[in-house]
């Protein structure tokens, strides 16, 4: 006791997956574990069918029903959250709340920080009286620069 392991400091900054679904009361299989991690990236959001080809690649056994319902359990308590663009759906796990921009040729989706579009939110109250939710989520669907191409 005492001394610490090198590597360590610092890292209590950022929960692990593992403590983040312990923390919703999900059980930290190693599934759940790894779509976490996978969705966390900025600006990632993969359909359920791409998470299955990943986790196929990490040369796991990969059960679509699980995947799907893993998906589905870790945006039931707020975990990752549903993008439900031209398609598919897809899911993301940034930590902080976005909108949406959503390529509708190639389904690339890129995350909005809130901030960037305060404007656009007060502007919606304006116009219609509706504050639109903090945590809420604008989806914007149009051509990604290398579609538009
Ligand atoms: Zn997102
Ligand atoms: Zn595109």
């Amino acid at each position: 006791m005492g001394s610490q392991l090198p590597g360590q400091a610092g890292a209590t900054a950022t929960p692990t997956p593992s403590d983040m679904l312990r923390g919703c009361g999900l059980r930290a299989t190693s599934n759940r574990r790894y779509i976490l991690d996978l969705l966390g990236e900025r600006d990632v959001h993969l359909s359920s069918t791409e998470v299955q080809e990943a986790l196929r690649r990490m040369g796991g056994r990969v059960d679509p029903a699980t995947v799907y319902r893993s998906l589905e359990a870790l945006a039931a308590v707020g975990l990752a959250h549903v993008v439900d663009g031209p398609g598919v759906r897809r899911y993301g796990a940034g930590a902080e709340p976005h909108h949406h921009a959503i390529c509708c040729r190639c389904g690339r989706v890129q995350d909005l920080p809130l901030h960037d579009l305060a404007e656009v939110t007060r502007r919606i109250e304006e116009l219609t009286g509706l504050r639109p939710d903090a945590g809420g989520s604008m989806l914007f669907h149009g051509l990604c620069a290398s579609c538009a191409d």
